[in-house]
């Protein structure tokens, strides 16, 4: 289990230092979450203005 961020991300890099493990990162297009790192916090979904971030 992992995070996914959706495409409704805006981009504005607010959940990157909230996560715990360093697992969100910028990608191309949006942020993204690395499926191996993320533990399930929560801590991005939290953070998120758009709600980008849910439970895979
Ligand atoms: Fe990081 Fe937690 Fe979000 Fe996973 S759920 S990406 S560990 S903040
Ligand atoms: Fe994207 Fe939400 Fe993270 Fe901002 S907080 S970069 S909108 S996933």
């Amino acid at each position: 289990m992992a995070y996914v961020i959706s495409s409704d991300c805006i981009s504005c890099g607010a959940c990157e230092p909230d996560c715990p493990v360093n697992a969100i990162s910028q990608g191309d297009d949006q942020y993204v979450i690395d499926a191996s790192l993320c533990i399930d916090c929560g801590a991005c979904e939290a953070t998120c203005p758009v709600g980008a971030p849910k439970p895979e």
